[in-house]
This record gives structure tokens, sequence and C-alpha cells, in this order.
């Protein structure tokens, strides 16, 4: 069976952007992966935080996590931190990445570019990611479009490591693109994300989201009701696509284009589409705040299994690289 490996960041509850974006297709790929799913706290630090509010986020994300349809039974959920090897391994891909690969990282420059002062984490975080997914000798990664180059690097990272040490000891992994699509906030300004302030949170409770939903932007070429409009432009329309069902994004779609119906029934059938996935999800998050232990059982025996894995991969580095 393939392996496979995947991070997140601990950003506390899930929004239903990186639910879209991310962990609904996680809960499909267990069933036919061996998969890693990863909190990544260490690169988490690579901006300024809070440690308790770290420690809170975290524990919040594995929650959401669980009660998102990840399994314990049929995959491994872990911290980054319980598995210390991540950065042991990152030093040591340290010492075969060039420079120049780092600092031509689009991400790294459109971060550094917002900084008075660039820590060199911010640079190197290509090379801990690499760790993370090779630590684990993963097959595949899911990933969005925006993290193809950093994969690229991994796989270079691999054939370096490869070609010094060990030939064909690190697979190179490959990109298994995430079907779902780029989920925008609902100021339709940026992609959803907590910093902006633009999230629906995966447990906030219906009248909340719908608060939220009413006066969200939709086709602005939709100005008055009778104006037909285009749903491939408009955001209501992609959580349509991750929330409801064929039949019904077709009568969107339809409804749309003949201005058949005006946007405040569009968001009500999509806030009814919503409440359907939740409801199960919301359930299972209230179990596990009664059953704690559940949470830190599931996260006790990620750590156990990765770093019997982690300690095979690096006892095996170490021995070719003369330690
Ligand atoms: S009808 Fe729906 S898809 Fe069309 S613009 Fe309004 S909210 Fe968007």
């Amino acid at each position: 069976m393939s392996r496979i490996f995947s991070g997140i960041q601990p950003s506390g509850e899930l929004h239903i952007g990186n639910y879209l974006g991310a962990v609904k297709n996680w809960a499909e790929l267990q069933r036919s992966y061996e998969s890693f799913f990863c909190i990544v706290d260490y690169h988490a630090i690579t901006i300024p935080y809070e440690p308790e509010d770290l420690r809170v986020r975290t524990r919040e994300m594995m929650v959401s996590l669980l009660a998102a349809g990840l399994d314990p039974s049929r995959s491994t959920i872990f911290v980054q931190s319980m598995v210390p090897e991540h950065t042991e391994l990152a030093w040591i891909f340290n010492s075969v990445t060039p420079l120049g690969e780092l600092e031509r990282q689009t991400q790294y420059k459109d971060k550094a570019s917002r900084m008075e002062s660039v820590p060199a984490g911010i640079l190197n975080y290509p090379i801990l990611q690499a760790a993370d997914i090779l630590l684990y000798r993963a097959d595949l990664v899911p990933v969005g479009e925006d993290q193809v180059q950093h994969l690229e690097l991994s796989r270079e990272i691999a054939r370096r490591w490869n070609a010094r040490f060990g030939d064909g000891f690190f697979p190179e992994p490959q990109a298994k693109l995430t079907p779902a699509r780029r989920i925008m906030g609902l100021d339709g300004n940026a992609k959803m994300s907590k910093s902006m302030g633009n999230t629906v949170g995966l447990l906030e409770p219906p009248e909340s989201i719908w608060e939220k939903l009413r006066p969200a932007v939709t086709d602005p070429a939709r100005v008055r009701r009778t104006d037909p409009g285009t749903p491939e432009v408009c955001n209501i329309y992609q959580l349509h696509r991750g929330f409801s069902t064929p039949e019904t994004v077709e009568h969107v779609a339809a409804q749309c284009r003949s201005a058949g119906w005006g946007c405040i029934d569009c968001k009500k059938t999509l806030a009814a589409s919503i409440e359907t996935e939740l409801v199960p999800i919301r359930r299972r998050a209230s179990e596990l705040a009664e059953r704690p232990s559940d949470v830190e059982d599931a996260l006790a025996s990620g750590a156990t299994r990765c770093r019997r894995i982690a300690r095979e991969t690096i006892d095996a580095v170490r021995e070719r690289m003369g330690f």
C-alpha cells in the first residue's frame, strides 16, 4: 500500500476552507493509503506566537481533525514536535540543499517581502517540510497547487542526499493534487484564512454561520434579483460544490444563470447543505469534549508509531553518513 504524508498548521479549530481544501480529502484517502497526518507545530514557530496559545491551538486542531473524520484506527495522526527526528533530519538536509533553491521559493519571497527582519526558519521552512515527508519515506503528498514548488524541492533534496549517501534510499515523493478548489473568504477578497478574519468555523453553530453567509460577496454582476449571474465566479457556488449534492449544484448553476432565484435563496440552500455535513462533525466534537482521554490516546499512539518509523530512518541515515 502506498504511503501518504500531509501536514497542517496548528491554527486551532478547522474552518470550512481548510476542511474542503484538505481534510475532507484526507478522510477519503485514509481508506486507500497508509496515511500520516501531522500537525506541524515546529513550522508554526517561524512567526511570532504565544506558547500557551500554541498549546491550545494544537489541541483544538487535533479535536477538529478527529471530528472531521480522521480515524486513528486507519491513519496515524500526530504532532510534529512529539517526534524530534523531524528536526534532526532537517539539519542533515541543510547540508545538501543549495541556498539559491531556497531563495527562489515563491512563498519565501512573498513572506520575506512583508518582514522587516526575516528569521532563518522562514528560509529553511521547505527543508523541514522535506524532512517531514522523507522521514516516513512517503510516496505521495496530497497538496494544493500552491505547495507544488515546495514538493519539487523535497524531491530535489531526496535526489541530492541519495546521490551522495544512499542510492534510492529516499523515494522521490510525488504530488497528489487535492481535487478541492481554492475557497475564498466570505468577504471575497482573499483565500479563507484565520489571519484574514474571513472564515467559517467547522464547529460554529448554524445561526452564526448564517450571520456570515447572508452578507457574503456573490457575483458582482448580479446587482438586481433579475440579473442573470455566472456561478463560476461566485464563491457561494464554490461552497455549493464542496457541500451540496451534484443535483443541487446543477440546480444552483441553472437558477443562477437564468436569474430563477435570488442570492439569498441560493445561500439558504447552501446553509442547509452545510448543516447536513456539519451535524455529525459537531456531534463527534462534543463526544470528544466529554472524553478528552480519546484525544490524548490518539496523540500518544500516533507519536509512538511515528517515533519508531522515524528512528529507523534516522538510524539508517546516520549509518550511511558516518556518524
Ligand atoms: S445565485 Fe448563487 S451562485 Fe449565483 S451569484 Fe447568487 S449566490 Fe452566487
